[in-house]
């Protein structure tokens, strides 16, 4: 019994952390920026995926690592591929929301199969269109497992 207990504690916990709380800035590229300029981004930031966005800054799709060496394989000119025929792109990018709970951007990530959630809101002008307000990634995941644990060290 004191064994549920305490695993209903952990839980309870756990279910209370916020993305609000844990996301980490979001890395951009323009639209308009080529697979090569994103591939130098992906460096200089030390990220996995960046996150695309218009000229108003709304966000229209990701690239992820995968997708950069996938056109980098198809021998083509990087410098004159726009990142955007390259990403995913929306409405099909899986996004999460600062209230939301830091386990529910997790289930996102293995449901999906993705390293990577951009928190967005909605745009005031067009309810459709998201502002970015930053990333959760594994390793924001992984940071909050290792803090919980932390926790419960005493
Ligand atoms: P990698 O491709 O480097 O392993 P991911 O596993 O995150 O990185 O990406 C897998 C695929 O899913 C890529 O094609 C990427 O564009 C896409 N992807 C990544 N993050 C998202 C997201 N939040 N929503 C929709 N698609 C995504």
């Amino acid at each position: 019994y004191a064994g549920k207990k305490a695993n209903s504690v952990i839980s309870e916990r756990l279910h209370k952390l916020l993305v609000n709380d844990y996301k980490a800035l979001p890395i951009v590229v323009q639209e308009s920026a080529s697979a090569y300029d994103a591939t130098v981004t992906l460096f200089l930031e030390d990220v996995g995926t960046l996150f695309v966005v218009n000229q108003k800054g709304l966000l229209v799709g990701v690239v992820s690592r995968k997708d950069l060496l996938r056109a980098a394989i198809g021998n083509k000119a990087l410098e004159e591929m726009p990142v955007s025929i390259i990403m995913s792109r929306m409405p099909n990018i899986i996004t999460c929301l600062p209230g939301e709970s830091l386990y529910s951007a997790a289930k996102k990530l293995i449901d999906f199969q993705i390293d990577s959630l951009p928190v967005v809101r909605e745009s005031e002008q067009d309810p459709r269109q998201f502002e970015l307000l930053g990333r959760i990634t594994k390793t924001t995941i992984a940071k909050a497992f290792v803090e919980l644990g932390e926790e419960s060290e005493v």
